[in-house]
């Protein structure tokens, strides 16, 4: 059976001439019914850029793309008929934004923001899609939703807010629902708040979860399987446990020595990943990680190393990625750490 999603060989590009920027270089990963797929990376790898892409929702232009496929259900939707993916958005797969306030309009009821789609896609009377839009309050258990949905964004705190953008972008009950960093703006309490939020509505539901963020304990929560981007790449992919505790690649390992732990020894100094993620518009040659590698070697400057097949269905673009995995990490995990 064809995946939920599938984003194979994805590839954009931004400019013209010697000022192009290579923002996706063959993006590929897949999401299946009622699983959650983390997309993990810095910012400026292309995480948000597939996602926008996926959703048919990427200025073109400026944005140029130059090759792959996006299937949802098996069916291509790069080159589809405009209304058709308008139809899929909303109904079929739907997208939270990491800022909900820039997302919702502030000259409208939340209220009325939900209500909205059970009008103009259900034809819903405004007193019945107003009962639904309360409904959908409910779920994502705002106190209150009988009167909270006459109110506008403004007088909603940060994780209300995102709560009620959750709940408009479940109203036509999708199949897939992509949070690009849904809890980046929030304090860490309201945060574990809507990560178990939305992991519940995923269960519940039955939905494909694509999870886009920078933090690795999000993604130990809740992930079944884990991408890591990097300069526009999946650099890494495995299942949530296998890459915790024995990565592949040296950037997916910085990632997580980067993090500071609760078993970490006190006064220790954290372990950043030298340096800068590279300009989309100057891509190192070879390894697009080598400028800031430890473990780097003459062989990686020149040779862009291949997504290697690492057992089960784990993969790294690293030539020793082997070695690597072999070498597993030197500390308990934070996978291991939050399932305890
Ligand atoms: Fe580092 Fe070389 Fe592996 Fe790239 S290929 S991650 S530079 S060791």
């Amino acid at each position: 059976m064809a995946p939920l999603l599938e984003v194979e060989d994805l590839r954009v590009e931004f400019g013209r001439g010697p000022e192009t920027a290579s923002v996706l270089n063959g993006v590929s990963y897949h999401v299946d019914e009622g699983e959650t797929l983390a997309v993990l990376g810095e910012s400026g790898s292309g995480k948000s850029v597939t996602a926008q892409t996926v959703m048919g929702i990427l200025d073109l232009p400026p944005g140029r793309i130059t090759g792959g496929a996006v299937r949802f259900r098996g069916e291509e939707l790069l080159g589809a008929d405009p209304e058709r993916r308008r139809l899929l958005r909303g109904e079929s797969m739907a997208m939270i934004f990491q800022d909900a306030l820039s997302a919702l309009n502030p000259v409208y009821t939340v209220g009325f923001q939900i209500a909205e789609q059970f009008r103009f896609r259900r034809g819903l009377s405004r007193r019945d899609a107003t009962a639904r839009a309360v409904e959908m309050l409910d779920q994502v258990r705002i106190p209150n939703a009988k009167q909270r949905v006459k109110e506008y964004p403004h007088q909603f705190s940060g994780g209300m807010r995102q709560r009620a953008m959750i709940a408009m972008s479940l109203a036509l009950d999708p199949e897939l629902l992509i949070a690009d960093e849904p809890t980046t703006a929030l304090d860490v309490t309201v945060q574990a708040q809507i990560m178990d939020l939305l992991d519940e509505l995923r269960r519940e539901r039955g939905m494909g979860l694509v999870l886009i963020t920078h933090d690795l304990g999000v993604v130990a929560e809740v992930a079944d399987r884990i991408a890591v981007m990097y300069a526009g790449r999946v650099v890494e992919h495995a299942d949530a446990a296998t890459l915790y505790a024995r990565p592949g690649h040296p950037y997916t390992r910085g990632l997580m020595d980067s993090v500071p732990r609760v078993d970490d020894v006190a006064g220790a100094p954290l372990r950043p990943i030298p340096g800068l993620p590279p300009s989309l518009a100057a891509i190192p040659d070879g390894c697009p990680f080598h400028p800031r590698c430890a473990h780097a070697v003459d062989r990686c400057v020149t040779e862009v190393p291949a997504l290697r097949e690492l057992g089960g269905d784990h993969q790294a673009a690293c030539h020793f990625a082997e070695r690597f995995v072999a070498e597993g990490t030197d500390r308990p995990t934070t996978h291991e750490v939050v399932s305890g």
